[in-house]
């Protein structure tokens, strides 16, 4: 059980890193950010509760301030939490939103380090575990930048003592004699407030340059170039490991032969264009299927068969824009799905593509040039049958047969069928399958016409005399 729950764990955990968008990982960082601020809230209010017993450690009149900036870069947080569903559909302003994000997360724990006197714990964690958890989630070009950033700037701060800027620190000593033996591990600043008559300015000096100096120096050349290495090395890790994931996915997502996408990804393109299609828009499926395709395998063999499918799904690309779905559904059968457009348009494109593939020639070293055709298949489920379908065919189809009949009633008939197409919610889990075997339907009549053609499933539903139009009926 502890097993399967850690499976689990480490499985959300990469599906996180992975998986989620952009926008939902940095969300993620920036909850994580908030709980963080949110723990040096509390700590400041627990100081400030029991003043009367860590007055003496702390310097009160400085926690105000502290505590304001941490309330300041907490409601920040709260504020870009909130902001990350409206911003996740644009990505370039989602970019700025990190960036922004980082840059000020950044200077709040230099900030934070600083006026706690630069704890080399607190440095460290904050430097090595901030950067890695966030190449884990954003940006990591901009984590880089800002890991960097943050190095130099705990730098500044920890040696500006040195050059005569002190910088106000949080821990308030009391101790009135300094004893020899903690020389070494106090911070410049320590001991600048120090009211000790005994330990004169010269006296520090010269404690400064022989040994809180040297030590100093010591830790940062001895932990900076390794928490340098570690992200370094981190951020190479996680390159690597989305450039292998990214090779995963294309071999399981392309076809080898023609570089088309395949039809388990084309399917899996097509049921999310079904899922993201707006309220007013059609969308339109195409079957096509190379005619007479095994003679050229039987008279020219499966190399020269090969090459017709690769120049064939070139011709295709090369038609169609970037927003429609090609995919290899079968041997030299195409899937084609144009969201968003309309019978008409559709089957315009199909016309075109079918007039391309045939005058593309084929020229075949050491063989005759030749052309090759293909058939089509098309359906056009259009938004009013969507709506029907998701809203129960029967219910919807009863309505428009009223409307259909009394010119009164029709108003208020579509009306109700357009608030019904606007509370759509959900289509039915095999409406992809549907949808394809109708316009395989379409292509069979096209391959029985003669070949060469493009043929229209809801065109032969309405010659069917009284047929009724839609995926769905015969339920
Ligand atoms: P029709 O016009 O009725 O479609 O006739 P057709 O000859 O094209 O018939 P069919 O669609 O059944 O033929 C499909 C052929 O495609 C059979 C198969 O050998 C061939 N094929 C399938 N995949 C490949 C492939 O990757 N390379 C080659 N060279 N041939 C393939
Ligand atoms: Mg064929
Ligand atoms: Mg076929």
């Amino acid at each position: 059980m502890a097993v399967y729950k850690f499976y689990l764990g480490h499985r959300e955990l990469s599906k996180a890193v992975f998986e989620w968008d952009a926008a939902d990982r940095t969300a993620l960082l920036t909850a994580f950010m908030l709980m963080e601020v949110f723990s040096h809230w509390l700590w400041c209010l627990f100081v400030w509760y029991r003043r009367d017993t860590y007055g003496a450690y702390v310097d009160i009149n400085l926690l105000y301030p502290v505590w304001i900036s941490v309330s300041i870069v907490g409601v920040f947080l709260l504020w870009m939490s909130s902001r990350f569903s409206p911003v996740r559909s644009v990505s370039s302003n989602l970019h700025i939103w990190q960036a922004l994000i980082i840059t000020i997360y950044s200077v709040y724990i230099t900030f934070i380090v600083a006026i706690l006197g630069h704890s080399s714990l607190v440095t460290g964690v904050s430097l090595v575990g901030g950067a890695m958890l966030g190449m884990m989630l954003i940006n990591r070009n901009y984590v880089w930048r800002a890991f960097i950033g943050q190095i130099i700037a705990i730098l500044a701060v920890s040696l500006l003592p040195y050059f005569g800027i002190t910088i106000p620190n949080l821990r308030q000593l009391t101790a009135t004699t300094l004893p020899p033996s903690i020389h070494s591990y106090m911070t410049h600043s320590d001991m600048t407030i120090i009211k000790n008559e005994a330990l004169t300015w010269e006296g520090l000096n010269h404690l400064r340059q022989s040994s809180n100096l040297l030590w100093r120096s010591t830790h940062i050349y001895m932990s900076l170039p390794k928490a340098i290495f570690i992200i370094y090395m981190f951020r190479i890790l996680l390159v690597s490991l989305d450039d292998s994931r990214r090779e995963t996915l294309r071999h399981a997502n392309q076809d080898e032969l023609t570089q088309l996408k395949n039809r388990r990804y084309g399917l899996k393109k097509m049921k999310y264009a079904l899922a993201t299609v707006r309220e007013y828009q059609d969308l339109s499926v195409m079957l096509l299927d190379l005619d007479w395709f095994k003679q050229i395998n039987d008279n020219y063999g499966h190399d020269v068969g090969d090459q017709v499918l690769i120049e064939v799904s070139q011709t295709l690309s090369q038609s169609l824009t970037d927003k429609t779905i090609i995919s290899r559904y079968g041997g030299e059968e195409f899937l084609i799905v144009l969201p968003d457009t309309k019978h008409d348009s559709a089957m315009m494109i199909a016309e075109q593509l079918r007039l391309n593939i045939a005058e593309h020639v084929m020229k075949i070293e050491g063989l005759a040039d030749f052309n090759v055709t293909a058939s089509f298949g098309l359906y056009t489920l259009t938004y009013e049958e969507r709506a029907c379908i998701a809203q129960g065919y029967e219910k919807i189809t009863q309505q428009k047969t009223v409307a259909r009949t009394s010119p009164l009633i029709k108003p208020i008939a579509t009306q109700r069928a357009e608030s019904q197409i606007a509370s759509m919610q959900k289509l039915p889990s095999d409406i992809c399958q549907r949808l394809i075997s109708t316009a395989d339907k379409a292509l069979y009549e096209a391959k029985h016409r003669g070949r060469n053609q493009v043929v229209s499933a809801n065109e032969m539903w309405a010659e069917k005399k009284g047929g009724k139009q839609s995926l769905y009926k015969s339920r």
